[in-house]
């Protein structure tokens, strides 16, 4: 049993976030930020936040050359440049923010790197460029290939590098680290180890979430004048109808490196591959298209096969000339769908949705989270009784 005092002070809120990601956190800080005596609570099933957000490795993204292709191929023009759209408004929010200091955000270079197979998408950089120009001011997309022995790749898999000037990246725990301290300096309060096993609308004042509270005999029910579901690649446990499914990627880092000859972030492969420098250690991650069907998985756990692959890579195309150890290995659960624009739906008059944000998570979360919260009701104009 709850007490009367929990119960006036702890069940009823204006708004109720599912999902302490980088989605969840943006649209608490954006909820904040429009109504500040605003009463925000957030939910997370982890310690700290358990999906891809503190997972990632980092790279603020709006688009490499053949990623921006296979975009056109699969969607309009129309639909491509609004998504590289939010995902640059996105970083510019978060920068401005949270600063990049706080982020340790830096534009150390951004490079596709281009074998052979791939060298006619050289053909469309003037194409690309003229496409993003009205939106970002400059020419996104430079051909470069002193780079490549500068770097130290493997020269008869490397055969050119195209850089993207707007691109650049980010220490992930800093920034999740940041972003929790500010929606906390905003009022935002947050429970951890709190997994919502089911909402319910049909309520008659606001929305519901329930979860199990091991103190208590049964369930615990919270309420809320509006419900955010921000729970991205675990969506279909809470609505088993949506298009998204789970896609674990594998990570890992080396020790530091001396004389590391590249700074930057770098993909390859159609973005299937992905590494960066972190200081002196290289992150590289990737190649889920290794085994599409054993990474459809909520599991966070490691795939060997991929694993070794990614070592192989490192050690043939990435650092042919360098010895390195490896330190760790890690993985995430990104959401993935039929198509790769993120889902913002408000499925209801009193429950909003964001989530599918694939491998983009990083540039457009800010955006997502502050459409989301244009979505929520002035909380001045609903009512919901608050156990006075
Ligand atoms: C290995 C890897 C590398 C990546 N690299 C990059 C990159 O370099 N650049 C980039 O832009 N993106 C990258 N991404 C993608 C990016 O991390 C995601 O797009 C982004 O973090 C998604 O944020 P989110 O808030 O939607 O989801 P999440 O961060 O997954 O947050 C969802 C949260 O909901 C919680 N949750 C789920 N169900 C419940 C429930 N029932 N009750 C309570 N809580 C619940 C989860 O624990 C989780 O914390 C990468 C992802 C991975 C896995």
């Amino acid at each position: 049993m709850i007490s009367f005092w929990e119960r006036k002070t702890f069940t009823a809120y204006d708004f109720i976030i599912i999902g302490s990601g980088i989605v969840g956190l943006s649209t608490a800080a954006s909820l904040k930020e429009k109504y500040p005596t605003a009463t925000v609570l957030v939910l997370e099933r982890g310690i700290w936040p358990t999906g891809a957000s503190t997972k990632n490795a980092g790279f603020a993204c709006i688009g490499s050359p053949t990623e921006l292709l296979d975009d056109l191929s699969k969607m309009t023009e129309a639909e491509m440049l609004n998504l590289v759209e939010q995902r640059y408004k996105g970083l510019l929010k978060l920068r401005q923010r949270l600063g990049d200091e706080n982020i340790d955000y830096q534009a150390l270079g951004s490079y596709e790197m281009l074998g052979e197979k791939e060298l006619h998408c050289l053909e469309h950089i003037d194409r690309l460029n003229t496409l993003l120009e009205p939106l970002l001011g400059g020419k996104a997309f430079s051909v470069n290939y002193d780079k490549i022995v500068e770097f130290g790749f493997n020269q008869d898999v490397v055969k050119a590098l195209v850089i993207n000037h707007f691109e650049g990246q980010i220490d992930t725990g800093k920034m999740m680290q940041a972003l929790l301290h500010y929606v906390q300096a905003l009022g935002v309060s947050i429970i951890n180890g709190t997994k919502v096993l089911e909402f319910d609308e049909t309520i008659q004042e606001g929305a519901q979430v329930v979860m199990r509270y091991e103190y208590m005999s049964g369930y615990l029910c919270l309420r809320a004048k509006h419900l955010f579901i921000c729970t991205n690649a675990f969506t279909s446990q809470l609505l088993p109808d949506i298009d998204i499914k789970p896609g674990r990627g594998q990570v890992l880092v080396t020790k530091p490196i001396d004389n590391l000859r590249f700074k930057g972030i770098f993909h390859f492969d159609e973005g299937y591959y992905y590494f960066r420098n972190f200081g002196n250690r290289v992150i590289f991650g990737g190649g889920r298209n290794l085994d599409f069907k054993g990474e459809e998985t909520f599991s966070l756990g490691g795939n060997y096969k991929i694993v070794e692959t990614l070592d192989k890579k490192l050690a043939k195309i990435i650092l042919p000339q360098t010895p390195y150890k490896l330190e760790m290995e890690w993985s995430g659960i990104m959401g993935f769908g039929e198509n790769k624009i993120p889902l913002l739906e408000r499925i209801s008059d009193k429950i909003s949705l964001g989530a599918k944000l694939g491998g983009m998570g990083v540039a457009i979360g800010s955006y997502l989270g502050e459409a989301l919260a244009a979505q929520a009701p002035n909380p001045k104009t609903v009512f919901m009784n608050k156990f006075s």
